[in-house]
């Protein structure tokens, strides 16, 4: 038996990059999937490469309804949800004062507004099973803060003060709570960093290397398992050493 046979996840932001590399090593521990994002061809086509029970669901993690409608569907399809995955996030960089409000805004609503509304949609069965794993995708930048990410640090550091508060308010249900932190890894999100800004980062991690989807996976994984039943309220930082305190 695989380590999360039985399982049912909801992994949101899945149709590329980290999202869809989490969908993968879920499913391949046994998880049946709802792979879940805004964009609804790229969610079916990763639903359809994987090789367990999964679904695609179009929704926007910052639209109360979507959100509402995406967990209807996937209890109606699954019956339940063991495993949600906060993953969706976006950037839009620039220097503070530079920074135009509605990218500030549109940060906030879909990096840590858009993780409070699928947590709180997902938390009432869970509460009801008494079981469930949250596992929130924060960053190194939002503990060290990052030049010319003033928003996405904050919906990060954000994030992590959500999951600490929830993981309190959760566990007495069997419910763990927790977060992890990427360094730099290889996705479409960093694939347009200049070189320059690129190089630093490299120069920063004593590993030598960037991190793959797959690095962030398996500790997602590992929360995901009862293998974590103990740990609550945790940042697990998979960054190559990047934040060694
Ligand atoms: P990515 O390649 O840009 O993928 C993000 C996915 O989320 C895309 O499929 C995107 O769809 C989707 N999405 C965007 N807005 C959404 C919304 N409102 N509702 C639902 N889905 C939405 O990003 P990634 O690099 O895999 O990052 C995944 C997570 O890891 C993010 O939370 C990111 O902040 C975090 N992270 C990444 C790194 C890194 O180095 N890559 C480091 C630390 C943390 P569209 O393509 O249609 O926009």
């Amino acid at each position: 038996m695989e380590l999360l046979t039985g399982k049912v996840a909801l992994v949101t932001g899945s149709a590329r990059g980290i999202g869809k590399t989490i969908a993968e090593v879920l499913a391949d521990l046994g998880c049946a999937i709802v792979v879940s994002d805004i964009d609804k061809e790229g969610a079916e086509a990763t639903a359809a490469s994987l090789k367990t029970d999964a679904i695609a669901v179009q929704a926007d993690v910052s639209n109360a309804d979507d959100v509402a409608a995406l967990v209807d569907k996937a209890t109606e399809r699954f019956e339940k949800i063991d495993i949600l995955v906060n993953n969706a996030g976006i950037t839009r960089d620039n220097l503070l004062m530079r920074m135009k409000e509605e990218d500030w805004d549109l940060v906030l609503k879909i990096n840590l507004k858009g993780a409070f509304l699928c947590t709180k949609q997902v938390l009432r069965g869970m509460m009801r099973q008494r079981s469930g794993k949250i596992i929130n995708i924060a960053s190194v930048v939002g503990v060290m803060g990052n030049a010319g990410q003033a928003n996405y640090a904050a919906s990060k550091a954000g994030l992590i003060g959500f999951t600490k508060s929830v993981a309190r308010e959760a566990a007495s249900r069997n419910i763990q709570v927790n977060a992890v932190a990427p360094g730099y890894i290889e996705t479409e999100m960093t694939s347009h960093l200049p070189n320059e800004v690129k190089e630093n980062f490299l120069a920063d991690i004593p590993s030598g290397r960037a991190g793959s989807g797959e690095d962030v996976a398996k500790v997602v994984a590992f929360l995901a398992s009862s293998y974590a039943d103990y740990i609550t309220g945790q940042t697990i930082h998979v960054d190559g050493g990047m934040l060694i305190a």
